[in-house]
């Protein structure tokens, strides 16, 4: 260090957070555990299991599984090469191709299909924005190895499902068909022949991607070309008897269960994987963010891994969206709260203190304990620990006071009942308590 730094001795510089990557700080965090745990639950009772993938893949993992003309091959991910070895890695933008890698390499299929699910973050180079960030964080299903419109189903009626768990309300379905792939080729030499007839009114982008990965351009969200890709021939329209017996069957069943669903002929998705059935939730409440779950089958990707050829479908959905949209609706849960609060006046009776609250603890009682202030005198005044008693949510306050600890007693004083109310309590025995705090008062 210069000794000029010692001397002037400025304050370093502030380390701040990579740009569209959050810190999830309490009590939002607790709004995060809250669905994640809404989430176990739900896969649960539709008997998916929970399956953890690393965060980096090889890169040649997502330019093969989700096609080197997409939005996140081309600009989006976040690629390195490893210092060490040379190989070249990618922070996951999606877990799909991760969970099919690791289907693949553990021979998961053996014994017929598995139903799976994960949640956790995912990263694309974007431009950051409500709803749009470089971290962020998924949860999603897969059911590998089944080829049937019921499994199709099952996935839809479980985000469906998920929805109704959470109070998530002004969600709409869309689903589409993608065919299969000739069905896909006689409808792109159409798709091709019509685009280039408007060759004048297409942006750069479409353009470019004219001949490589046509398909795509029916996403498109620039508004010029809106008249053109509404009058695009329709991948619907191409479908064989096979593809459309399977769009119909999924709709018989969403039908059955009271799910409310529109077609959207023009409904891609973002990666080349996809065939047959497709479907995204969508909210006109996040601007153009409003797309807050997507999916669909993807049959063919399992081989493209470099597996014995097996039938998927599955969906991911945007916990940061989701959790927008629930604000938007007031519809957060509660913040925790702890049982108690600790307030300890003085140093002296640290160690009796926390024996008590440690056995409090271990009962299953929680309690948050007063510690010394930063840049303060010993455990700090009594008027200001119990604003802090106050703030923090808790019931009761439990006083460990030098007079009442030395007949070892503690004052348990509610801090929710109006009058403040209180007891002493010997402190052998609180500690016996089982359940709530309430029940000893
Ligand atoms: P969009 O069209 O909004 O870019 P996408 O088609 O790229 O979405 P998918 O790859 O299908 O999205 O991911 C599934 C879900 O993950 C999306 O519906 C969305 O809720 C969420 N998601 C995708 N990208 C982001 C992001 N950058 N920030 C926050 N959530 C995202
Ligand atoms: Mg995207």
């Amino acid at each position: 260090m210069s000794k000029e730094r010692n001397t002037a001795s400025p304050r370093p510089e502030k380390l701040l957070a990579v740009k569209g990557m959050n810190d999830i700080l309490p009590p939002e965090s607790a709004r995060w555990e809250w669905l994640e745990a809404k989430v176990h639950e739900l896969m649960a009772r539709y008997a998916y299991r929970s399956i953890r993938t690393p965060i980096v893949e090889p890169t040649p993992l997502f330019v093969r599984s989700l096609g080197e003309v997409t939005d996140i091959v081309e600009k989006e991910m976040y690629s390195f090469e490893d210092r060490l070895n040379a190989e070249l890695l990618t922070l996951r933008p999606e877990a799909t191709a991760g969970v099919v890698r690791a289907v693949v390499e553990h021979s998961m299929l053996y014994d017929g299909g598995k139903r799976l699910y994960y949640m956790g973050p995912m990263f694309r180079h974007e431009r950051p924005q409500r709803g749009r960030y470089r971290q962020f964080h998924q949860v999603g299903a897969e059911a590998l190895g089944f080829p049937g419109a019921e499994v199709d189903a099952e996935l839809i009626l479980l985000a469906h499902a998920l929805w109704r768990e959470l109070g998530l309300q002004d969600v709409r379905l869309e689903i589409n068909s993608l065919g299969e792939p000739h069905e896909r080729r006689a409808h792109r030499a159409a798709l091709i022949a019509h685009l280039e007839r408007h060759i004048d009114a297409l942006d750069e982008e479409a353009r470019r991607r004219l001949h490589s990965n046509p398909l795509r351009i029916l996403d498109t969200k620039n508004p010029a070309m809106q008249a053109i890709v509404e009058a695009a021939p329709r991948l619907l329209d191409f479908l064989g008897d096979a593809s459309r017996a399977h769009f119909d069957a999924v709709q018989s069943i969403l039908s059955a269960n009271g799910v409310a669903w529109t077609v959207n002929p023009r409904l891609v998705r973002g990666m080349d994987y996809y065939n047959l059935t497709v479907f995204e939730f969508v909210t006109d409440r996040l601007g153009s963010q409003g797309t807050i779950c997507g999916g669909g089958r993807y049959d063919y990707l399992v081989e493209q891994v470099g597996g014995k050829a097996a039938p998927a479908v599955g969906w991911a959905l945007g916990i940061e969206r989701v959790l927008e949209l629930l604000g938007e609706q007031d519809r957060a849960p509660p913040g925790l709260v702890p049982d108690a609060y600790a307030i300890i006046p003085c140093v002296a009776v640290l160690p009796l203190a926390m024996r008590t609250i440690e056995r409090l603890r271990q009962q299953g009682v929680s309690v948050q304990m007063h510690a010394a202030p930063a840049g303060g005198e010993g455990m700090g005044s009594m008027k200001s620990q119990f604003k802090k008693a106050d703030a923090s949510g808790a019931l009761y306050a439990l006083v460990f006071g030098e007079e009442e600890s030395s007949r070892g007693m503690v004052t348990v004083k509610s801090l929710r009942d109006g009058v403040g109310a209180q007891v002493e309590r010997p402190l052998d025995t609180i500690a016996q308590w089982s359940g709530t705090l309430q029940s000893a008062c």
